[in-house]
């Protein structure tokens, strides 16, 4: 039976974050149990844009160093790595915005960048994973609490996806539109990859439209981790209100046997009451997940999600045009979307600096009521 260890955690305090990290993964036999002297252990946080700590769009640079601290202690050989989901953010930016830099510093952690790739190819897809990825001994997956405009939640298993570099990862965007294809390409990227442990931030997430600035910041304080990255996502998604297979690429991975997708079969140890979230606001997006299956592929298609300007927001930086995989805008002031191009995959809300893309319904949509 899988198992995910929860301990509550309410501030980035240094000192209590690493009493924190040490007590949830007590259950789990401690990181001793899976570091060995001599091991290379990537760490794999969500950094997906260089952002301040505290808009809570990335994992906070104290769980970051205190689960380094711990691998280090254990005689691993710490990595610390992912790749900004804008290609045009600069490096030396990247890791320090990230807070990654001092993290580094402090604990002797080399940070790695995702250059290298290995062609993998699964299920009819190619897939070009990092290659620091799939040498490192041991992954740690570290990924942050948020809502996702698109797939609803992004945790354990979407904190994955980071794992392809740059602009490989448009090329799944491109051939997954829609959100029942990329969930299934977020699936096919855990089959890939496997981590070995997962440690969640859930000290400050995201609710309402997240996962970049369009989120808000919300306190859960809390930590949870687990061996099982799916089990560990369906019980924090269950406790945030979803209910069980409305995060499709759960209900996928858990479909494939890659883990327990169902909250109710897994075990809880630890502080459970940590987990009461209370009410929270979701993404606005989940009336798409409302179309009952029968309408089939083409409605779907013609209800898919567009994104929509805020224009009054925009300043005009032109990350969302570096990062769209179609070329479906056009930079400027104001920019425009070709939305017959648009897959509708939503990566330039999520990389706005300004939360100045929104989703929105499409006129059939609202005509038929979803
Ligand atoms: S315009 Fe936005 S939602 Fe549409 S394909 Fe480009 S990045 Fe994705
Ligand atoms: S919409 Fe956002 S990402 Fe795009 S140009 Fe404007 S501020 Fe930059």
């Amino acid at each position: 039976m899988s198992m995910v260890s929860v301990v509550a955690c309410r501030s980035y305090d240094p000192a209590a974050v690493r009493r924190a990290v040490r007590a949830v993964l007590a259950p789990l036999g401690g990181i001793g149990r899976f570091v060995r002297p001599g091991m290379q252990v990537l760490l794999k946080p969500n950094l997906l844009t260089a952002t301040d700590p505290e808009r809570a769009v990335t994992t906070h640079p104290a769980v970051v160093g205190a689960v380094a601290a711990l691998v280090r202690e254990a005689g691993g050989e710490v990595w610390i790595g992912d790749s900004p989901a804008s290609p045009g953010e600069s490096r030396p930016r990247f890791w320090r915005g990230s807070g990654m830099a001092d993290v580094a510093a402090q604990t002797g952690a080399r940070l790695i960048p995702f250059d290298g790739v290995v062609w993998k190819r699964l299920n009819s897809n190619d897939y070009f994973i990092a290659r620091p990825v799939l040498e490192a001994d041991l992954v740690i997956d570290l990924p942050k609490l948020k809502t996702h405009v698109l797939t609803l939640y992004t945790g354990a298993v979407k904190n994955l996806f980071g794992a392809i570099p740059g602009t490989r990862k448009r090329e799944v965007h491109l051939r997954s539109p829609g959100v029942q294809d990329f969930s299934r390409a977020l699936v096919d990227v855990l089959e890939l990859v496997r981590p070995g442990l997962t440690i969640m931030d859930g000290v400050l997430g995201q609710e309402g439209d997240g996962p970049g600035v369009g989120g808000t910041p919300h306190r859960y304080g809390c930590l949870a981790a687990s061996t099982d990255p799916v089990a560990l996502d369906a019980v924090v998604a269950g406790a945030m209100g979803y209910r069980s297979g409305e995060v499709l690429h759960l209900a996928e991975a858990g479909a494939r046997g890659l883990g327990e997708a169902n909250p109710e079969a897994v075990r809880v140890e630890g502080e459970r009451r940590a987990l009461d979230f209370g009410e929270l606001r979701l993404p606005r997006a989940r009336w798409y997940f409302r179309i009952p299956g029968w309408v089939g592929v083409p409605l779907r298609r013609a209800t898919r999600l567009r994104p929509r300007l805020v224009a009054s927001a925009c300043v005009g930086c032109g990350r969302c045009a570096e990062v769209c995989p179609c070329e479906a805008i056009t930079p400027g002031k104001p920019l425009r979307f070709d939305l017959e191009r648009c897959v509708g995959c939503l990566c330039c809300a999520e990389v706005c600096p300004q939360g100045a893309i929104e989703p929105r319904r499409n006129l059939l949509a609202r005509l038929i009521g979803i």
